[in-house]
């Protein structure tokens, strides 16, 4: 049986699925989007993601046209339609059909809101084992002032041009320092470090994650460790003892080399190991049941 899209309100067949060519999330990158886990039928921090989709939406002037309950109903309805309890969903907000210009009042119509719930890709098992190795990139992370980094829209090629150069380095991610040279995150996972007891992770430049926000909560809650949000360099990462990356599909991936230079014993690090497992058991509590 095909997957069941969410477009504009109904469940579509994955081949009737379709959005106009004048559309402006495809022909500007205008538009929202977040990608969001089912565990156990568990949707993880649905809320907060919703909240920051429609700061996203604000910010860029585009009504959803729903309520964000109707949006949380939305996500589940996917989820059950497809029989999924354990899935990755991408929810795409789109201005919608406009001209070929690109000034937003042609987007006369309502936007586009489409919610994709399929199996989850993960790194394979060996980079949680062994640990990523990674470089910096030389294309910073974007300005605040031009496309704010706070912003989960769909204009991403600031992070496509890092992953790329990420490829051509033959490394799996790549660390974006931000305007001011500091570190910033990683093309799509935020990043930590673990130092004396204490937990540290980039203040600006860099995406709020909820994954990043749970292990923070975590750290500071169960571990009793120290965590700060900082202006962090290059020099204290690869002095740490541990690093990892955090996201929604990545969940905690232990860091261990970095431009070259080993981290901490060049494995996996125990606060890493520990914050993974609580992370799992949370993922299954905190969120809305289905
Ligand atoms: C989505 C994203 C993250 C991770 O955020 P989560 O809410 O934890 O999934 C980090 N950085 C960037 C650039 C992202 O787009």
């Amino acid at each position: 049986m095909s997957l069941k899209i969410y477009l504009n309100g109904k469940l579509v067949a994955r081949e009737d699925a379709k959005v106009s060519v004048y559309d402006h999330g495809l022909l500007y990158g205008d538009g929202a989007f977040e990608g969001i886990r089912a565990y156990g039928s568990v949707v993880f921090r649905l809320a907060q993601h919703i909240d920051r989709l429609y700061e996203t939406c604000h910010t860029l002037l585009i009504n959803t046209g729903l309520t964000k309950q109707e949006m949380i109903e939305a996500v589940v309805a996917t989820l059950k339609a497809n029989n999924l309890t354990d899935a990755y969903v991408r929810l795409v907000v789109t201005r919608g059909d406009g001209d070929l210009g690109l000034d937003p009042r042609k987007c006369r119509g309502s936007a586009n809101i489409i919610i994709i719930a399929d199996n989850i890709t993960l790194y394979p098992e060996e980079f949680y084992k062994a640990g990523l190795t990674i470089v910096t990139v030389p294309t910073v992370r974007n300005h605040p002032e031009a496309i704010n980094p706070q912003l989960k829209s769909l204009n991403y090629l600031n992070n496509v041009l890092a992953k790329i150069e990420a490829n051509n380095a033959g490394v799996p991610e790549a660390i974006m320092l931000d305007g001011s040279g500091y570190v910033a995150e990683c093309t799509g996972d935020n990043i930590f470090m673990v130092k004396g007891g204490m937990l540290k992770t980039p203040v600006q430049g860099r995406l709020r994650g909820i994954t990043r926000d749970a292990v923070m909560e975590l750290a500071a809650d169960v571990l009793k460790l120290d965590v700060q949000e900082a202006l962090i360099t290059r020099h204290e990462f690869y002095n740490a003892e541990e690093v990892f990356l955090t996201g929604t599909a990545a969940e905690l991936i232990p860091v261990v080399k970095i431009d070259g230079r080993v981290i901490g014993s060049g494995k996996p690090g125990p606060v890493t190991l520990r914050l993974l497992g609580l992370f799992q058991q949370a993922v299954r509590k905190d969120g809305v049941k289905f």
